[in-house]
């Protein structure tokens, strides 16, 4: 797997203070070949791998213990209700919200957010509201709003990002105005790897009255996130990203928020009584739940907070800014390569183009070499628009990466460079 050899100049031993190669053994799939090739999988930002601890908790819960929630008098069903509550307080813990009551199980963060904006968003906002999101959204933080904005005549505006892809500070002072209701922002951006100063954007948007969304869907597995330190009203974000389950999501808000905000889906599970006269809904967080829930999913998704908050951290933030100067080194000295996205303190995903080639023709080459990168748009063409190109070429690292696979990459991209000239 190692690019040692060639160039071996670049290859330098990692200050690595916990086990990484112990923490790969929870990955089997870490061992598979792809094309030939040791797989390389540098894509943790589309979807991370699983341990085994979180599909061994998803798999205990369907083999053994597999009933539906809320409905039961028997045993079973009374254990699920309590597994599914725990994975509740468990996510709740994860992100320091103040009670488990405030946290609604989702689809996940698209789904969160279209909650968000069909429910909170379509009961507060008036014609000429504005809703004010930034360039670097993924569409997901986008189009929900936009679809909110035609339904009642709010408007949507974007806080512009610099060029070293980081967010305008000032101009979002002077863009949150007294008609902006709502401030939605990415915790991390997808494609740039900035950290957004959430809390002064909240400091600023409270000052206005408006509220502030944010989509943590890449901060959960890169940082320790405190709802309540970031000034958050409401946080959302998916199972998989943070090596958990797919299908799976979660949407915690304010509970006065929460309790002011009318169902969107109805269904089972979500009512109190039901009658041809009229009907009355369960309180938060049961009224966002309608019909089964995604049961083994949540508990998968408990056991990826367990196991996120079991790693050492500080030593998890050093090892992945370490993989991210590594390979952005690496990959800089590749001829006609640009990195997209310098902001400092950003967490470990790596946008590139490279001069002339499209990031497709770069991905597919990468890939006959086992490395698994993202070549697109990453669901954010207004900030590839900002950026002036049609994509880029991400690769993102997670905590089980390791310095020879940045070496695999450089390596592949000097490939790809005598491929296309
Ligand atoms: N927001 C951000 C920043 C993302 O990166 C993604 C997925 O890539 C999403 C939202 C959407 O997440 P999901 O597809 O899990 O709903």
């Amino acid at each position: 797997m190692s690019a040692a050899g060639a160039r071996a100049e670049v290859v330098t031993p990692a200050p690595v203070g916990f086990d990484v190669a112990r923490l790969r053994h929870e990955f089997p799939i870490l061992r598979s070949h792809v094309n030939g090739h040791p797989l390389v999988y540098l894509d943790n930002a589309a979807t991370a791998q699983k341990p085994r601890s979180v599909v061994e908790a998803e798999a205990d819960f369907t083999l053994l213990g597999n009933a539906n929630v809320h409905r039961g008098v028997h045993t079973l069903s009374q254990r699920a209700t309590q597994a599914y509550d725990d994975a509740r307080a468990t996510l709740a813990r994860f992100i320091n919200a103040p009670d488990p009551a405030e946290l609604i199980f989702t689809a996940g963060t698209t789904a969160s957010l279209n909650l968000v904006a069909q429910s909170h968003g379509r009961t507060v906002l008036t014609p000429g509201d504005e809703i004010l999101l930034t360039e670097m959204e993924h569409h997901s933080n986008i189009v929900p709003w936009q679809l909110l904005a035609g339904q009642v005549g709010a408007v949507v505006r974007a806080i512009p990002v610099t060029d070293a892809g980081a967010l305008d500070l000032a101009a979002a002072a002077r863009l949150i105005g007294p008609r902006t209701r709502i401030v939605a922002v990415a915790h991390v951006s997808n494609v740039l790897g900035t950290v957004n100063p959430v809390a002064e954007l909240a400091g600023l948007a409270h000052a206005a009255g408006a509220v502030v969304v944010v989509d943590g869907a890449q901060a959960v597995p890169h940082l320790p996130v405190d709802v309540q330190a970031l000034g958050a009203d409401f946080y959302v974000a998916s199972g998989h990203k943070m090596y958990g389950p797919t299908g799976v999501g979660f949407l915690w808000g304010r509970r006065a928020l929460l309790e002011a905000m009318p169902p969107w889906l109805g269904g089972g599970g979500m009512i109190q009584q039901v009658s041809f006269d009229g009907t009355t809904y369960a309180p938060v967080p049961a009224r966002f739940e309608a019909g089964t829930p995604p049961i083994s999913q949540a508990i998968g998704m408990a056991a990826a907070a367990r196991w996120l908050q079991a790693l050492p951290w500080a030593e998890v933030e050093a090892h992945e800014r370490d993989l991210l100067d590594y390979a952005t080194a690496l990959v800089s000295r590749v001829p006609g390569v640009r990195v997209v996205g310098t902001a400092p303190g950003k967490v470990s995903v790596l946008s590139f183009v490279l001069d002339g080639i499209h990031p497709h023709d770069v991905g597919t080459v990468l890939d006959t070499r086992g490395v698994a990168v993202r070549a697109s748009h990453h669901c954010a063409q207004p900030l590839m628009r900002r950026l002036k190109t049609p994509g880029t070429v991400r690769a993102s690292f997670a905590v089980y990466n390791t310095r020879a696979e940045a070496e695999a990459l450089a390596e592949g991209l000097h490939e790809v460079r005598k491929v296309f000239g």
